[in-house]
């Protein structure tokens, strides 16, 4: 029977001692295997994991290793369990919990830090200066679902209560995976400042975080907020969700266009969200002097930047870390308050036994996927039928 020190349960959330978990073996190659469902500790929770949405944060981890770090290294054929952007309901609590009851639905946050650094302290918790330190002689309690410790593509999960946002019956489960994502870009318009009202606002690259971050711009009262990109379609979602102008820079000089929309200057902020090899220099292009650039996607190789324009013209660059400084909650007031659809991003649902359907799914933008989900229960499997 599933229990552990201290641990509350409720009859009316009964909970298997063994749960489906895909975990990772070789690069690119996951199984589906069975674990003990977690037991909670401390200031913890177990989720019962409803939705998860595919990240490219996964597709990389999986196929490659880094970000994520297991046991100190590469997290292949660790019986490591991937996935972060995840949801679901409460089903036990650790000893001590009362901030949470049981049954009550919530969406996570990545990152529990270990609470104790400098960065922790002052609410950088995804810059821990004890990152992926849980382990041996060395566990500093540091957690970073689906990144140092096992994460959501699973049925059930623990969580830090800190990491825990509650959300309204009104959220779907879909819906509350993006909170997430939606988390991330607050954080970066936190980082440059956070009071966007009044001020002109470029986003670049429309993948998850760019068109969510148009989203969040928008709803701090940003004017106007500018999204570039490649694909028509994803720039289509960009002004569904509050672009007043999309640029598409395969048709026009990106930052021509900018500074065009914007009377001749530059705007104040720009979230650079594409990776694009050129992407920084044209972004410190595109604000004007005193400007801020917010660095939120990482290219894969390095990039020469022209730092004597960035001297000139006191431009400040920030590089953020996913979705620090309680960003997570802000995001989900104004999904709640429904100042925004997130939804208009989630192309995709499949259930958890097609995790390897629904990864194709995301990694080749099949039928225009973005957010891809995928759920344990309520979803019929179609794995025959799809492989
Ligand atoms: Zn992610
Ligand atoms: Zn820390």
């Amino acid at each position: 029977m599933y229990a552990g020190p201290g641990v509350k349960t409720n009859p009316d959330f009964p909970i298997p001692d063994k749960m489906k978990a895909w975990v990772l073996g070789n690069p690119g190659e996951l199984k589906l295997t069975e674990k003990p469902v977690p037991v909670p500790k401390r200031a913890e929770v177990l989720v019962r994991i409803d939705a998860v949405a595919i990240c490219a944060t996964d597709l990389e981890i999986i196929d490659h290793g880094p970000p994520s770090s297991i046991q100190g290294g590469l997290p292949f054929n660790k019986n490591f369990t991937p996935g972060h952007e995840y949801m679901g309901t409460v089903a036990a609590l650790g000893p001590g919990v009362d901030e949470y009851k049981i049954g009550q639905r919530v969406t996570v946050e990545i990152h529990a830090g270990c609470g104790q650094c400098k960065r922790c302290r002052e609410g950088m918790y995804t810059s821990c200066h004890n990152y992926g330190l849980n382990y041996g002689d060395v566990d500093k309690g540091h957690r970073a679902n689906g990144f140092t410790t096992d994460g959501g593509f699973c049925e059930y999960q623990v969580n830090n209560i800190n990491t825990l946002v509650a959300i309204p019956d009104a959220m779907s489960d879909e819906e509350a995976t993006l909170v997430v994502t939606a988390g991330t870009a607050m954080y970066g318009l936190t980082e440059l400042g956070g009071l966007v009202a009044g001020e002109s606002v470029v986003v670049t690259g429309p993948g998850p975080i760019g068109l969510l971050g148009v989203a969040v711009a928008k709803a701090l009262g940003a004017q106007p907020v500018i999204l570039t990109g490649t694909r028509d379609n994803r720039l289509k979602i960009g002004r569904e969700l509050g672009a007043d102008h999309v640029i598409n820079v395969r048709n026009e000089n990106a930052v021509d266009a900018v500074k065009k929309l914007n009377g001749g200057k530059g705007v104040d902020y720009v979230v650079e969200c594409s990776g694009a090899p050129n992407a920084v220099n044209e972004a410190i292009r595109m604000v004007n002097r005193g400007g801020k650039v917010c660095l939120a996607a990482f290219p894969h190789a390095e990039t020469p930047v022209d730092v004597a324009h960035i001297v000139r013209n006191n431009i400040y660059l920030y590089g953020i870390r996913g979705e620090g400084k309680s960003a997570t909650h802000r995001a989900e007031a104004f999904m709640s308050q429904k100042r925004f659809d997130a939804t208009k991003i989630h192309t995709h649902t499949f259930a958890l036994d097609d995790l390897p359907t629904a990864i194709r799914y995301a990694k080749d933008r099949v039928d225009d996927a973005i957010k891809v989900v995928v759920k344990a229960r309520g979803v019929a499997a179609h794995r025959v039928a799809a492989e």
